[in-house]
């Protein structure tokens, strides 16, 4: 049997006769950056969210480095994040001259580990970025906490998670501003690039309206400098037709991963933890896994395809060897590093797919 860690055209067959008339209105009324759709889109998705201020950017990381301009990271600025996690929440600080500085996470959930915050805390600390990884939002009622006690900004990198949530609030509603992904492999994928940022402070959306245009306005006067962070017309329609989805393939997705639960009851591989009021919505289904290199091989050898996400912490990186970390200083993430594999989750797997890959897990480690 076959089974991909993802398969986008499987998605795109159910929902082409949606999909192609969405496109077609953009290219016949020429509304190509920015415009209606995406004002729609906007609007909706806010709605989703369940947030006031909702911008359309260009990307999930032009989402992190819009709401950090946004609240002027300077040069020289420390901003708190978790090395377990995609490049651009670290990258975004250090393209703006702050620094990240790193914070090791919990061994459980895979997320910024609270208890570790405080300490790091500096007279230059400006934020704390948490990451909402794989589809699960962080441990946001301590983090906030501390935020406010020490007056810091929160940018929440939800690039994983739209739709997520905790003690019922929907993620992107925690801090000064929610950042999204659209990312074609995201749970909410777009046709090419795309990304989001939320908002509940609509001061703070203005100012990031403003910057998504070069800091204009009114047009070609120029009181901030920003950039060009446009979301496509295309990329709108697109996403306006997908947003009527994602209920159910997030539904999918936590089903699917239910199946893969119960199969993997008593394996060694751990599955994946879900703290307590939260909702997660398996962007990614990832176990720990002994042994981890070799059963991703014995996998693939029987047709099965997982993924590392991911290889290696972004304290050690190269690009950030000036920050001067060293191996050993981050166990929990460097541990993870090397126990995580993420299984195929994507909406349209089969039930026959998902037992087959559980029992081939079982059968590396002789416990089916
Ligand atoms: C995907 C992702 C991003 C970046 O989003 P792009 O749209 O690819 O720029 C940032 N942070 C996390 C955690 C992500 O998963």
């Amino acid at each position: 049997m076959n089974v991909p860690l993802l398969d986008l055209k499987q998605q795109y067959q159910q929902i082409k006769d949606e999909i192609l008339p969405a496109i077609s209105a953009v290219c016949e009324s020429q509304m190509l950056c920015l415009g209606p759709a995406v004002a729609e889109f906007e609007k909706t998705v806010a709605d989703y969210c369940g947030c006031k201020c909702a911008i359309g950017v260009s990307s999930g990381s032009d989402a992190l480095l819009i709401s950090l301009m946004a609240i002027d990271i300077q040069p020289g600025d420390e901003v708190i994040t978790t090395p377990f996690t995609f490049f651009a929440t670290a990258g975004a600080v250090a393209r703006l001259g702050a620094k990240p500085v790193f914070v090791d996470i919990e061994l459980d959930f895979y997320n910024i580990d609270p208890a570790k915050i405080e300490e790091k805390i500096t007279k230059k600390t400006k934020a704390i970025i948490p990451v909402h990884l794989y589809g699960q939002v962080a441990q946001m009622k301590p983090i906030m906490q501390i935020a406010k006690k020490h007056n810091l900004f929160v940018i929440e990198d939800a690039c994983q998670s739209i739709g997520a949530s905790q003690d019922g609030i929907q993620a992107g509603n925690f801090g000064n501003t929610g950042c999204f992904s659209f990312y074609p492999t995201k749970n909410l994928g777009a046709f090419g690039d795309g990304g989001l940022v939320t908002t509940n402070d609509e001061k703070l959306a203005e100012k990031i309206r403003t910057l998504r245009d070069h800091g204009q306005n009114p047009r070609y006067y120029y009181n901030m400098i920003g950039g060009n962070f446009r979301l496509d017309g295309i990329q709108g329609a697109v996403l306006n037709v997908k947003l009527n989805h994602l209920n159910k393939w997030n539904e999918k997705r936590r089903q699917n991963a239910a199946l893969y639960d119960s199969l993997l009851t008593g394996c060694p591989a751990k599955t994946p933890k879900v703290a307590e009021g939260n909702k997660h919505i398996y962007h990614q289904y990832t176990i720990a896994a002994p042994k981890r290199d070799q059963l991703q091989k014995f996998l693939a050898d029987n047709g099965i395809s997982s993924a590392i996400f991911y290889p290696k912490p972004l304290h050690i990186q190269q690009c950030f060897s000036d920050l001067g970390y060293k191996d050993g200083d981050m166990p929990i993430a460097e541990k993870a590093c090397e126990e995580v594999l993420s299984l195929p989750i994507f909406p349209e797997l089969t039930e026959e797919q998902i037992k087959y890959t559980a029992a081939k897990i079982c059968e590396f480690y002789r416990c089916g």
